[in-house]
């Protein structure tokens, strides 16, 4: 099994890789378009979308991302990671308009669940698991969906808070701030990388 890359620019990488770990993946550090061959899979961790674009095309990584996630590749977005995977991001109060990968038929609502002061801890239903999950929500976007080939993998009260489209992933909540492996695990198992266990 080739390594699972972690885009390692900027936020919550540590945490991401430690999940890797549990799960048995070799883990691949990502900061230059030469890292991204062999990986089968990317995490792009939560942090501060805004930054992570900026810091994404000054090492160059923009234009090979974008054409690796048109092509099939397996990308995971973390909150500040699914903003940069969605194709059109909004803050709540007005309208911005920011580059990003434009990837997913998604539209995220930069810091819909309010400041830092409002990280909330939640238990959410997820499709694919049989238990709840503990999702962490930290200034976490909603994450709409802007066509019928997105699935709504999990929901709060306000909207849909995990997505997939095909080999596209994006949690507004933190799967890699607790110690349970089950959201990186899906992930993996669906794109063929881990195999399943049942
Ligand atoms: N609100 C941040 C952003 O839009 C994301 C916060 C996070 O990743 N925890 O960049």
């Amino acid at each position: 099994m080739s390594a699972v890359g972690v885009l390692a620019l900027q936020g919550g990488v540590a945490e991401h890789i430690s999940i890797l770990e549990q799960l048995g993946c070799d883990v691949k550090e990502i900061r230059t378009p030469d890292e991204l061959e062999s990986i089968s899979a990317l995490i792009l961790p939560g942090g501060e979308s805004t930054t992570l674009i900026s810091l994404l095309n000054r090492w160059e990584l923009t234009s090979p991302l974008r054409s690796m996630g048109e092509d099939g590749f397996p990308i995971f977005g973390t909150c500040a990671g699914a903003v940069l995977l969605s194709k059109e991001i909004d803050e709540k109060e007005h309208e911005v308009s920011q580059n990003s990968l434009g990837l997913a038929d998604v539209k995220a609502v930069r810091n819909y669940f309010g400041r830092q002061t409002c990280s909330f801890l939640k238990s959410i239903k997820v499709t694919g698991l049989a238990e709840p999950f503990p999702g962490v929500f930290i200034r976490a976007p909603l994450l709409l969906p802007l066509s019928d080939t997105v699935e709504v993998l999990s929901s709060v009260e306000d909207g849909p808070v995990f997505l997939r489209q095909d080999n596209l992933w994006l949690s507004s909540f933190h799967p890699e701030l607790t110690t349970d492996c089950r959201i990186h695990r899906l992930f993996l198992e669906s794109q063929g990388i881990l195999k399943g266990s049942g």
